[in-house]
C-alpha cells in the first residue's frame, strides 16, 4: 500500500524509526507539508494517488479529500482529528483513525512541572544564579519571585477525563484538595480530597485551575473575563489542553492586573505563537511550545499504536476508526 506521511517531524525528528511502517507499505514521509489550507494544491499533490495517508497537523479539508482518487485510509497522528474533515472522508468510504491515549502520563506530568514551575521559578532561579545574582548576593540566600507551597489549597481540574484525574492524583499527593468539573461525574471517585463540583464552585473555591476537557464549541474561551472574575485573587491557571479554551486577552488582562498570580500554558490559540499573541507579554506567565506530549516514551507510543492502527486496517478489522 502506498503511503504518505505529510508532517512526520514533529513525531519523529530523527530519535524513532519509521521501519515498522515502511514494513507494512511503501511510504515517503515529509517532515513538514502545511499547517494551514492556504496550499492545499501541494497537499493534494504530496498525497498524489497513495491509499494511505497520515498526518498529525496538516489540514485535509473537504476540498482536498475530494481531490485524492485512490484514498482509502487518514490515519491522524494525535488524539484530536478536527485537522480531518470526517464527514468529507465518511462520504467517499474513507476510513479516519486517532490514536486515543498515548500521552497521559507525559501530559499530566507537564502539567504538574508547569504548576510547580510557577510556584519556585526553578528556571528564572537558575539564570539569576548563572548571571552571578547569588555571587554578588549580601545574604546567603534570595528569592526574585513568592515562592508557594502548595500543600493544603484546593486544585480545580476542568475535565475530569484521563489527563485531568491522573493529574489529581499527582496534585493529591502534594497534599492538595482537587475539585473536579466535568459534564460526566463518576462519583466513585470521591473521597476525602476529592469531590465533584459545578464550575462556579471550582471557580470561586480553586487555588489554582488546570484545564484537561476537549475543544468543544462549549468549551471554547471557558477561562473568559466573566469566569475570571469569579475566581479568588491570586489564582493561577495551567493549560496543556488547548489554547483555544482560554480568551488570551483577558487573561493576559487579569495576569496584568495580578487578579491571576500566574499562568502556565503549553498550548495558544494559534500555533506557531503569533507575535503579538498578549500572553507573551503579560505578567507572570509561562509559556512553552507545546510540548506536554512529546516525550519519546509517548511518541514512540504513539508510532506504535498508528503503525497498528493502518495494520489493522489492511487486515480487514479496522481499530480506533473515528468515522464509522
Ligand atoms: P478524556 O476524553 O479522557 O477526558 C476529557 C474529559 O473532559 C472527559 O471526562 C469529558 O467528559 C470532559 N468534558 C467534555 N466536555 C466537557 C465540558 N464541556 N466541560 C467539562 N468537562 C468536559 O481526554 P484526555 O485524554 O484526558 O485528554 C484531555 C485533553 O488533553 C484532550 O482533549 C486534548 O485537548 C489535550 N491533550 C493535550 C496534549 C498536549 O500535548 N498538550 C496531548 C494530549 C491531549
Amino acid at each position: 500500500m502506498k503511503t504518505v506521511v505529510l508532517d512526520g517531524f514533529t513525531l519523529n525528528p530523527g530519535d524513532l524509526s519509521w521501519d515498522g511502517l515502511k514494513a507494512i507499505s511503501d511510504v515517503t514521509v515529509y517532515d513538514r507539508t502545511a499547517y494551514d489550507t492556504s496550499n492545499l494544491s501541494l497537499i493534494i499533490e504530496r498525497v498524489g494517488d497513495a491509499e494511505a495517508v497520515f498526518t498529525n497537523k496538516t489540514p485535509l479539508p473537504a476540498q482536498a479529500i475530494e481531490a485524492m482518487p485512490n484514498l482509502k485510509y487518514i490515519g491522524v497522528l494525535a488524539t484530536g482529528y478536527n485537522v480531518v474533515d470526517v464527514e468529507a472522508a465518511k462520504k467517499r468510504g474513507i476510513a479516519v483513525t486517532n490514536i486515543p491515549t498515548y500521552g497521559t502520563t507525559a501530559v499530566s506530568q507537564m502539567a504538574i512541572a508547569l504548576l510547580l514551575e510557577l510556584c519556585h521559578h526553578v528556571g528564572a532561579h537558575s539564570d539569576a544564579v548563572r548571571k552571578g545574582d547569588w555571587t554578588t548576593n549580601a545574604d546567603w540566600c534570595f528569592w526574585n519571585y513568592p515562592l508557594i507551597e502548595l500543600a493544603g489549597k484546593n486544585f480545580g481540574v476542568i475535565g475530569f477525563g484521563r489527563i485531568g484525574q491522573l493529574t489529581a492524583q499527582i496534585a493529591q499527593a502534594l497534599g492538595m484538595k482537587v475539585l473536579a468539573y466535568d459534564s460526566y461525574q463518576n462519583k466513585d471517585l470521591e473521597c476525602e480530597t476529592l469531590q465533584y463540583v459545578e464550575l462556579d464552585e471550582l471557580l470561586a473555591e480553586s487555588d489554582v485551575i488546570s484545564l484537561h476537557c476537549p475543544l468543544f464549541e462549549s468549551t471554547q474561551g471557558i477561562i473568559n473575563k466573566n469566569s475570571i472574575a469569579k475566581m479568588k485573587p491570586g489564582v493561577m491557571i495551567i493549560n496543556t489542553s488547548r489554547g483555544p479554551l482560554i480568551a488570551e486577552q483577558d487573561l493576559a488582562d487579569a495576569l496584568n492586573s495580578g487578579k491571576v498570580a500566574g499562568a502556565a500554558v503549553d498550548v495558544v490559540s494559534s500555533e506557531p505563537i503569533k507575535a503579538d499573541n498578549p500572553l507573551l507579554t503579560a505578567k507572570n506567565c509561562i509559556i512553552t511550545p507545546h510540548i506536554a506530549w512529546a516525550p519519546k516514551e509517548a511518541r514512540q507510543r504513539l508510532l506504535d499504536i498508528a503503525i497498528n492502527n493502518l495494520k489493522s486496517f489492511i487486515s480487514g478489522n479496522p481499530v480506533n476508526v473515528v468515522n464509522k
